[in-house]
């Protein structure tokens, strides 16, 4: 139980690597602010939970208005901001580059790097408004960042880009014991992962070590470390969790 008394907030709360992580950090003792702009998903994350370990909260990370009512409603509710973070919400809309439409291009910008840099900067404050100490904030990257897939240059430039925020808010955040890390999935067995043609599954079975897909639980053991103090001394880190896939 090493989260007991904390509070998380998860977005992307209603299905995969943000569901599993719902479960993980409950499994551990903190209360968890199941969030997601699919309300009915993540009222399902909290059934499976129990109503007095989860609670659901419908939030768009694209939006300001969204993510600054989000904060208001889990200081109403639990009368402090949250000390934990995860920021899973995240979305695809592959194309190769000469076809890639604008508006494909805006929709994974919005979610997946402003979504991150909005509920960092708005949850930061309100932690440092509330003199919340041992904060701890996680950023879904992927390993597409580093690895660069044709035909994902929108997603793999945001999640690019969402190491560079964490790194940066690893150093603005720390004079405020709040600790910011990004974890780097490899391709991890999710709703995202299951539009994957077969064929380029099997390529990905070849060129990863462990030979298969990751369990979205693999990954939220990993951001469970990230948010307790045993990770007391880790910030700004970009950990891969990939099975060895480079
Ligand atoms: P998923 O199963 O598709 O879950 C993503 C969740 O985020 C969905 O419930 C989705 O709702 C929600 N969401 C989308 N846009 C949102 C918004 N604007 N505000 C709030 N919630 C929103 O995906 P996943 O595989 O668990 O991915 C979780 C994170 O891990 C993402 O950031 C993804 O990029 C990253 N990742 C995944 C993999 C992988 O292999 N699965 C690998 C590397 C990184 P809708 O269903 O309504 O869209």
């Amino acid at each position: 139980m090493v989260l007991l008394g904390k509070l998380a907030i998860v977005t992307g709360a209603g299905s995969g690597i943000g569901r599993a992580t719902c479960r993980i950090l409950a499994r551990d003792g903190a209360k968890v602010i199941a969030a997601d702009r699919n309300l009915r998903a993540a009222e399902q994350t909290v059934k499976d939970i129990g109503n007095d370990r989860a609670f659901a909260l419908e939030l768009d990370v694209s939006s300001l208005e969204s993510v600054s009512k989000g904060v208001t409603s889990s200081i109403e509710h639990f009368k402090q901001p949250p000390s934990i973070v995860v920021n899973a919400a995240g979305i695809t809309r592959d194309g190769y580059l000469l076809k890639l439409t604008e508006k494909d291009y805006d929709d994974v910008y919005k979610v997946n790097l402003k979504g991150t840099f909005l509920m960092t900067q708005q949850f930061a404050r309100a932690m440092i408004e509330h003199h919340v100490r041992n904060g701890s904030i996680i950023n879904i990257s992927s390993i597409v960042a580093r690895i660069s897939n044709p035909g994902q240059a929108n997603y793999a430039a945001t999640k690019a880009g969402v190491i560079s925020l964490t790194e940066i808010a690893a150093k603005e955040f720390g004079k405020f014991g709040i600790r910011v890390n990004s974890i780097l999935p490899g391709f991890i067995d999710t709703p995202m992962v299951d539009v994957i043609p077969e064929q380029i599954k099997e390529e990905i079975f070849r060129r990863c070590p462990m030979g298969r897909l990751g369990r979205p639980e693999e990954v939220a053991d990993v951001i469970a470390f990230l948010a307790c103090e045993k990770s007391s001394y880790v910030n700004g880190a970009a950990i891969e969790v990939t099975g060895g896939l480079k």
